[in-house]
């Protein structure tokens, strides 16, 4: 048939809100959208920090795709995507191929380890269900370890790398987590140490100096140590080793040193930087005027001060409805829409009861923050699946 085939890869943040959009503006045989994911759920990214330190469970971190759209308008095919061939439009899946005369790219990017030695070998990365699943047993299994082997320390000893939102966001967590465990292994809690990492002189760089001190007062309180103006310069088998030659013995290393874009952009040959590729203000790849890309893998210069804006949850979400707009627009031979970039704050939490946050000019600490910070999620929820989701998932205070 000629109708034209949209395909859109990866049901994260961007792809769920371009498949949900275009469910909904698309007339019946206008299109037929394909939906590609390599799990058939959507999982919360913003949320993992919970579940990786084992503060919530596993099952409010994520949702069937089926409950999110309508399998009637979306054809939602499970698989990991292996190649995208831009000359012969199409993309290839580790069990077929896929024509489009519309690619949506909203894959979701990567861990960047900047090529310290032993990253990708030793440490742990808070990126999926499945990465976050393995962290918290990995934690777990220490204590019980250790309760067999007493003299290693090593086991007791966590340390995150990278003191960016993540990595505060999980270490809040994982020190509201270790009391816990240690009753339940009965362990003394003061033979825990939970260092993080910085390579920059302060925590959250870049961001408001009284909440950053607000943030590391409150987690400094719960427990962890700060090491700041400190590279990791290496991740061995049995802990760190830092640019001051200082060598962190621990058996667990997270690391949250930074995100960059996916590889299959860079073996598309789309023009990018670090992976991730400069679209243009309709958010289509340059050169490419059937592929949008969206999401981590987007990069879009703030006007406001010249620098990229930061791969978040909430670009991508926004980026999604504009990407299928501009679809259904070029299917309907209509004139595009620009995508403009609508700051709704930041908020990050610092464990049970406390966050920080910046919302226009308002600065956001303790509880209320942390309160804003569950009905932003809940919004999420509640935006992609009804009042039903955010029941159903959505932690009430
Ligand atoms: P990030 O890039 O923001 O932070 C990584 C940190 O690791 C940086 O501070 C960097 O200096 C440090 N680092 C890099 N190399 C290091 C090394 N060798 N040794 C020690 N430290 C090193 O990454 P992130 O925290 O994963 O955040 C990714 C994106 O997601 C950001 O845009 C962030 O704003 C966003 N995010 C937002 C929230 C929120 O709004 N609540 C939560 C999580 C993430």
């Amino acid at each position: 048939s000629n109708i034209p085939k949209v395909v859109i890869l990866g049901a994260g943040y961007g792809g769920i809100m371009t498949a949900q959009r275009l469910q909904k503006d698309l007339n019946y045989n206008e299109a037929d959208v394909t939906l590609v994911s390599k799990h058939d759920y959507h999982y919360f990214t913003t949320h993992l920090h919970m579940p990786a330190a084992g503060t919530d469970a596993l099952e409010n971190a994520h949702v069937p795709i089926s409950k999110l759209i309508d399998e009637f308008k979306i054809d939602f095919v499970k698989s990991s995507v292996k190649e995208i061939r831009t000359d012969e439009k199409k993309v290839i899946l580790e069990d077929g191929t896929l024509s489009y005369d519309y690619l949506i790219i909203a894959v979701g990017g990567e861990t960047e380890t900047f090529g310290v030695p032993g990253m990708h070998e030793h440490a742990m990365f808070i990126r999926s269900i499945n990465s976050v699943r393995a962290i918290r047993e990995h934690i777990e299994k220490q204590f019980a370890e250790y309760k067999k082997n007493p003299e290693r320390k090593e086991l007791l000893t966590f340390v995150v790398g990278g003191a960016g939102f993540t990595g505060i966001e999980f270490v809040g967590e994982l020190s509201d987590r270790i009391p816990q465990l240690c009753r339940t292994h009965q362990v003394d809690p003061s033979l825990v140490k939970i260092y993080n990492v910085e390579a920059a002189p302060t925590a959250l760089p870049g961001f408001d100096q009284e909440l950053v001190d607000y943030a590391m007062n409150t987690l400094q309180k719960k427990g962890v140590t700060f090491k700041l103006g400190t590279a990791i310069k290496e991740c061995k088998a049995d802990g760190v080793l830092l640019a001051t030659d200082e060598e962190i013995k621990s058996a667990t290393v997270i690391w949250t040193g930074g995100v960059r874009g996916s590889k299959l952009i860079e073996e598309a040959g789309i023009e990018n930087m670090r992976a991730r590729v400069k679209v243009d203000e309709y958010l289509r790849a340059p050169g490419h005027d059937d592929i949008y890309i969206i999401g981590d893998n987007s990069l879009m210069i703030n006007p406001a001060n010249d620098r990229p804006f930061p791969p978040t949850a909430q670009m991508a979400m926004q980026q999604g409805p504009v990407a299928a707009n501009n679809i259904v627009a070029s299917i309907r031979k209509q004139p595009l829409k620009k995508f403009e970039f609508h700051n709704k704050g930041t908020v990050a939490s610092l464990g049970k009861g406390q966050a920080i946050g910046v919302v226009g000019n308002k600065k956001l600490k303790g509880f209320m923050a942390a309160q804003l910070k569950k009905i932003i999620d809940i919004r999420w929820l509640f935006i992609i699946g009804g009042i039903s989701l955010a029941l159903r998932k959505g932690k009430f205070l």
